[in-house]
């Protein structure tokens, strides 16, 4: 039923807000590669192929496939394997011993607090599930400093994940955001960058360190357009590359 009275219809819209829009990705951009998760991840997820009936060999092989095709293992198992993703969710990111593996940083705390609130909105963009996205955000204690989380949907049959463009949409629709130019986003994952690039996202820096993982997130097409993105090898040079989301007297003095 809708309102003759135009005051009462325009405040039932949700309405836009102005501010601009940090997402930080979490798994090896809030905290450390060195950390070793993404390690003891393959792990466990290796050994979740095994399980399915396929030897060593072809685990990993089907595990590196899915992860290069899709973004997520479990994306591919998901699509062509008869797999419930909550249980898969709870062997290998629910079994990691994550209190023992990361730790508090106060520098990182810090940073989260000097970005200006009064212009800025932060929400953290991954491709893990809400358990573990809280779990990761409590422990390193900056749960009260991201304001939301978009997560890979384990419930929802055929979740999105990055880098398909649909979960960026589905994001910036929950965030109510529909200026893709207002989004700054971090990730470690350079296909994740690109794709949020391909979208019109304005700001996109990728984090730099890791291994194999990280080889493999890096593979681009040849040719590949550079898309402006910048790299950081810490979260502290943010201050310098988009001084324009702290508050005044906590950007860089530089
Ligand atoms: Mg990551």
């Amino acid at each position: 039923m809708t309102s003759n009275d135009p005051a009462l219809e325009a405040c039932s819209l949700p309405q836009e807000d102005d501010r601009l829009m940090v997402w930080f990705d979490i798994d090896n951009t809030l905290y450390s590669a060195s950390s070793n998760i993404s390690h003891a991840m393959g792990t466990r997820i290796h050994a979740y192929f095994v399980s399915l009936g396929l030897d060593h060999d072809e685990a990993s092989e089907l595990h590196l496939k899915y992860y290069t095709q899709y973004g997520l293992a479990l994306r591919g198992l998901t699509r062509h394997h008869d797999v419930d993703p909550l249980d898969f969710d709870q062997k290998c990111d629910g079994s990691l011993p994550l209190e023992s593996m990361i730790t508090y940083d106060p520098k990182l705390r810090k940073l989260l607090e000097d970005i200006d609130r009064t212009k800025v909105r932060v929400w953290a963009l991954t491709n893990a599930y809400r358990v573990h996205a809280e779990r990761v955000l409590r422990i390193l204690r900056l749960d009260d400093l991201i304001e939301g989380i978009v997560f890979c949907d384990y419930t929802v049959k055929n979740f999105v994940c990055k880098p398909e463009p649909e979960y960026y949409e589905m994001a910036m629709k929950q965030a109510n955001i529909n200026d893709p130019s207002k989004c700054y986003f971090i990730d470690d994952n350079r296909k994740n960058i690109d794709a949020a690039r391909a979208l019109n996202w304005g700001h996109c820096l990728e984090a730099m360190e890791g291994g194999r993982i990280k080889a493999i997130d890096d593979e681009r097409e040849p040719g590949a357009v550079d898309n402006d993105v910048i790299d950081v090898s810490t979260l502290e040079e943010l201050r310098d590359v988009w001084p324009e989301i702290f508050k005044q007297s906590c950007s860089s003095p530089n």
